[in-house]
């Protein structure tokens, strides 16, 4: 099957290690992790796989500045503000703040990198955030460019491709490995990196099954996203695939105290994975993620499944800000 073009810009294929030592402590079951964290250093995590399909299009498009938003510490901002200065374009983040933000992690990336950065409170951001990238969109109009709106996360039907295409790249590694994923799971947060791989699983009737660990809103919400964003996919490729909403795996319960916000267990959580592997989660997503996948498994939520994979899906400088909470 033919999918959109893309950008080649992430560090392809990204290497899949087996937790040894994790494997371990949690008895019969092999973890395996991707490092999809490792996709290269400015553009690292899954934002970027994301943003080879859909940079892709906006260049199709003639356009010459990139708008986005997310969060303060949005990895998907500042790997957006990595693309576009790596292609010689501009990037104008539009970022939700209470105004007194520390210049850290990515937020300070993102000024290296030399994006225009907007920030608005979260009312506005809950609100109204779309209009004031449309807005951003018109004034640049005025000024002679043509800019891209992409969406929280990259997750659209064409960033969605990045995840087809790396579940792919997970059917290729399983044959070199000798290894066969009952499993793979991944943080949830705009839901495109679930949409990718569900639909080249299903595609491909691959047998495994696709978990992921929402950060943010409800089980619920994101299966209704996932249908969505598979649809729009759908759209550019005219390969349908028939689904039910019960084929979307979503484990609810481990948002904590919200997005973004840390839980004291959390956080010892990472500081025990990163002494006993030697890889460091971030506290958003893979932090939150991993830490409810081995709670699960110690409840028997796994029982009978041999091998599972985590997609390590970066965001280690988000980290950085939260060095006051660690220690
Ligand atoms: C954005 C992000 C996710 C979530 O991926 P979605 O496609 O938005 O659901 C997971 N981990 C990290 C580190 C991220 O930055």
């Amino acid at each position: 099957m033919t999918i959109p073009k893309s950008l080649k810009l992430a560090n392809l294929p990204t290497k899949i290690e087996k937790l040894e030592r994790l494997s371990k402590s949690l008895g019969d079951i092999n973890i395996y992790i991707k490092r999809d964290d490792q996709t290269g250093t400015e553009v690292s995590g899954n934002k970027v796989r994301k943003l080879e399909f859909a940079v892709q299009e906006a260049l199709d498009q003639g356009c010459d500045y990139l708008i986005t938003c997310g969060g303060i510490q949005s990895n998907h901002a500042r790997a957006t503000a990595a693309v576009a200065a790596k292609l010689d374009i501009n990037s104008y983040l539009v970022l939700r703040s209470n105004g007194d933000d520390p210049v850290e992690g990515n937020y300070f990336l993102n000024k290296i990198l030399g994006a225009e950065i907007c920030l608005i409170t979260p009312e506005e951001y809950r609100d109204n955030r779309m209009k004031v990238m449309e807005e951003i969109q018109r004034e640049l109009a005025g000024q002679g460019h043509k800019a891209y709106i992409l969406p929280e996360g990259a997750s659209n039907g064409i960033g969605t491709f990045g995840y087809y295409q790396a579940m792919e790249e997970i059917l290729e590694q399983e044959a070199e490995l000798d290894v066969k994923f009952d499993a793979i799971v991944t943080a949830v947060g705009s839901g495109g990196t679930y949409a990718g791989l569900f639909y080249a699983n299903k595609l491909r009737k691959n047998e495994a099954k696709i978990y992921g660990i929402n950060v943010c809103d409800d089980a619920d919400h994101f299966k209704n996203r996932v249908q969505e964003l598979v649809h729009e996919s759908i759209q550019y490729t005219k390969r349908p695939i028939h689904f039910k909403k019960e084929d979307i795996h979503m484990i609810d319960g481990y948002v904590g105290e919200g997005y973004a916000q840390s839980r004291q267990e959390e956080l010892t959580f990472i500081l025990d994975f990163a002494k006993l592997e030697g890889i460091i989660l971030d506290p958003v997503y893979t932090g939150k993620a991993m830490y409810g996948l081995v709670e699960e498994i110690k409840k028997g939520s796994f029982n009978g499944f041999k091998n599972i994979l985590f997609i390590h899906t970066g965001g280690l400088y988000g980290l950085f800000p939260k060095g006051n909470q660690l220690f």
